[in-house]
Order: structure tokens, then sequence, then C-alpha cells
């Protein structure tokens, strides 16, 4: 067990990494798959400026636009919950640094991440081509009416809270497919949800409290 909040010994980065594992795996994330993305996707470096020295501990992080990169472990949590295949096509609503989309192009045959802001689907763009992750098509758009053109999606992620799973999203998810998203009132502690289409409808299951920034309706300014 690792306890994060004992003061720590300055630690090198292969240390900082190692615990980084360490504390997915004591927070539930145990899929071998979802575990060896993480270790290959550096986190350090989709944070950027004064945060970057924390970008291994298992906290949210300030990234531009006045939002968020997730917490690793809710990263990791959410990505074992959508139980992604190689052959999937995923969508990811709310691209922010890119970090979780990242994770995905390691489990997934193509992945489609949308975020209101230009700037940090540039950067996160940016970051996709200087990694060589070819298999991430970032785009700009309004994520709560997905993508039409290019659905359905065997699985959809929703990094951003909206009061109900909306009904385009739900609309382009294939038979047999899963969306994992936050969804409850922004600002206040949301539940985790993760939803399977079956033939005949769809089913829920509510998997812990989370918190997110809000889904915001529109384009963003930058
Ligand atoms: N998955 C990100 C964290 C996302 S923070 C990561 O790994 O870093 C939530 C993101 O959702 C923000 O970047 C925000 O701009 C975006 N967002 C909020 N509402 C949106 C909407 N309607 N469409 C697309 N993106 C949206």
């Amino acid at each position: 067990m690792i306890d994060d909040d004992l003061p720590q010994e300055p630690q090198t980065l292969a240390e900082r990494k190692m615990r980084f594992l360490f504390a997915l795996r004591s927070r539930g994330v145990t899929d071998s798959r979802v575990l060896t993305a993480m270790e290959r996707v550096d986190r350090g470096l989709f944070v950027k400026g004064l945060f970057a020295e924390r970008a291994y501990e298992d906290m949210p992080l300030p990234i531009a636009c006045g939002q968020t990169i997730s917490q690793p472990s809710v990263v990791g949590l959410m990505t074992q919950s959508l139980n992604v295949q190689p052959r999937d096509t995923v969508l990811e609503v709310g691209t922010g640094s890119g970090y979780q989309a990242a994770i995905l192009s390691q489990l997934a045959r193509r992945v489609y991440t949308v975020d209101r802001f230009k700037r940090l689907v540039r950067e996160a763009g940016d970051l996709f081509r200087d990694m060589g992750m070819v298999n991430i098509t970032p785009m700009v758009a309004d994520g709560s009416f997905g993508l039409p053109d290019q659905a359905p999606f065997d699985r959809i992620i929703v990094t951003a809270a909206a009061e109900d799973p909306p009904g385009p999203l739900l609309a382009q998810l294939k038979i047999g497919g899963i969306m994992v998203l936050p969804v409850g009132q922004s600002d206040t502690v949301q539940s985790l949800i993760k939803v399977t289409r079956s033939e005949t409808g769809f089913d829920y299951e509510e998997l812990r409290p989370v918190r997110f920034v809000p889904l915001v309706e529109g384009l963003g300014g930058e």
C-alpha cells in the first residue's frame, strides 16, 4: 500500500512513474491491458507549466481554457469499464489535454476525440502527431451531438458531466456497444454511469461518484 499523504523524499522520474502505477493498482485499476497502456503513455507530456511536476500524482490538474486533465485513477477506471476491444472505433467527448484519447489509442483501432475549444484540439493533435499516434482523429465539435458522419461507435466515453446521457450519443452507440459517462448536476458530485446497448434498449449501471467539469453547449471561444 502506498500512503500518498506522507511527506516523501525527492524521487527520480523512474520512481515517480513506478509509484504512479502502484497507486493506479491500489485504486482498483487491475486490467493488465489498461495498465500497460497507462505505463506507455507518459502523463508528463500532457501537463504543461507549473503543474508539470505533479503529473505523476493521482489528482486532476489544470490545463488551458479553464479545463482539467482528469485524475489518473479515474481515467483508468473509466477505460477499464469501457472494455475496449482491438477492432473498436471509439468516440471520446472532451479531448482536454488528449491524455485519455492517447490511452484509448493503445487499445482501439480508431479513436475520434472532440472538444469545443480549438486550442485544446490543436495542442492535443500536435502531441498525437509527435508521438506517432496516427489512429486518433481530434476534431472541434459540440460533442453532445456526437459525430453523425463517423457513427456508429463501439464505445463512447464522455469526460464532462451532463444532466442526462445526451440522446444523439445513445443513438450513435452500436448494439452491444458501451458508453461510460458522468451524469449529474454540474459542480456537485456526479455518478459515473455505464450504458450498454442491447437489441431491445439500454441498460444502465451506476459505477461510482465522480466530479467532472460540465458538458457545455456550443463551441468555445479559443
Ligand atoms: N479527457 C480529458 C479531460 C477532459 S476535461 C483529458 O484526458 O485531459 C473536459 C473537456 O470537455 C474540456 O476540455 C471541455 O472543453 C470539454 N467539453 C465540455 N463540453 C463539451 C462539449 N459540449 N463538446 C465537446 N467538448 C466539451
